[in-house]
C-alpha cells in the first residue's frame, strides 16, 4: 500500500489540506468552542512540514512518531495532544516498517483510535473527532472483509468519516470545550471530526 516515501508525501498533502481549510475549521470552532481549531491544526502541520525533509529515508514508525511529537509540542489546544497521540500510537505500531499493506494500515488506524479514546477519555457519541474516526474505521474493516481493494476501502472510510462528522450536529458534546455549551451545540458540526475527515480524505485521494 505505501512505503516511507509515499507516507511522507501524504503527510505533506495533509499539511496542505489543513492550510486550505484553516478558516473553515476555525469557524466551526466558533459557536461551540474558542475559534482556534483551524489555527491550531495549521500551526501543528506547518511545524510537521518543516520536519519532513529530515525524515526522508526513515522508517514509517519514526516518521509517524515524529509527526505525533511535533503536533503535541506545537499545538496548544486539545487537538494537539489528541492528534499527536494518534500519530504516535500509529508510529509505535509501525516501528521499523518501511512498507505498509492495507491490513497493516488498518492496525495503525486501530492503534490511533484507541490512543485518542484513551487520552480523551471519550467514546463514540460524545461529539468529538472519535465520531468520525470510529465509523470510518468500521467501514474500512467491513469493506476490506468484503474483498475491496485499497482505493475502495479508503473511499468507504472517507465517506463514513464525513457522515460521522455530519452526525455530530445531532449530538450533545460531553467532552472538551464543546461540552460547556451543552444543548446549544446541537446543529453544529464538530471541528475535530471535520479535520479528521479531511485528513482521511487526503489519504483516500492519494489512491484514487
Ligand atoms: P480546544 O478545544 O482546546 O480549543 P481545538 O479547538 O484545537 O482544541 O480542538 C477541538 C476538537 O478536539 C473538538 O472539536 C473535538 O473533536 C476534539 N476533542 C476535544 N476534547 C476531546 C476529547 N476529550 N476526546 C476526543 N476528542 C476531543
Ligand atoms: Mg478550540
Amino acid at each position: 500500500m505505501a512505503d516511507s516515501k509515499k507516507i511522507l508525501e501524504m503527510i505533506r498533502q495533509m499539511a496542505q489540506v489543513i492550510e486550505e481549510h484553516k478558516d473553515e475549521l476555525t469557524q466551526l470552532d466558533q459557536p461551540i468552542g474558542d475559534s482556534d481549531h483551524g489555527i491550531n491544526m495549521a500551526r501543528g502541520f506547518q511545524a510537521v512540514e518543516q520536519k519532513l525533509p529530515g525524515l526522508e529515508g526513515k522508517d514509517i514508525g519514526t516518521i509517524l512518531k515524529t509527526v505525533g511529537m511535533t503536533l503535541v509540542s506545537t499545538v496548544g489546544g486539545a487537538s494537539g495532544p489528541l492528534y499527536g497521540t494518534a500519530f504516535m500510537k500509529a508510529g509505535m505500531e509501525a516501528a521499523g516498517l518501511t512498507q505498509l499493506d492495507l491490513e497493516g494500515f488498518l492496525k495503525l488506524m486501530d492503534a490511533a483510535e484507541a490512543g485518542v479514546a484513551q487520552r480523551g477519555k471519550a467514546a463514540e457519541g460524545e461529539a468529538t473527532m472519535l465520531d468520525a474516526m470510529i465509523p470510518s474505521l468500521n467501514a474500512m474493516k467491513k469493506a476490506k472483509e468484503a474483498g475491496e481493494g485499497t482505493a475502495q476501502v479508503l473511499q468507504a472510510g472517507a465517506a463514513a468519516a464525513w457522515a460521522g462528522a455530519e452526525h455530530t450536529k445531532d449530538l450533545i458534546a460531553t467532552k472538551g470545550r464543546a461540552s460547556y455549551v451543552g444543548e446549544r451545540g446541537l446543529g453544529h458540526q464538530d471541528p475535530g471530526a471535520t479535520s479528521y475527515s479531511y485528513l482521511l480524505e487526503t489519504i483516500a485521494k492519494a489512491y484514487s
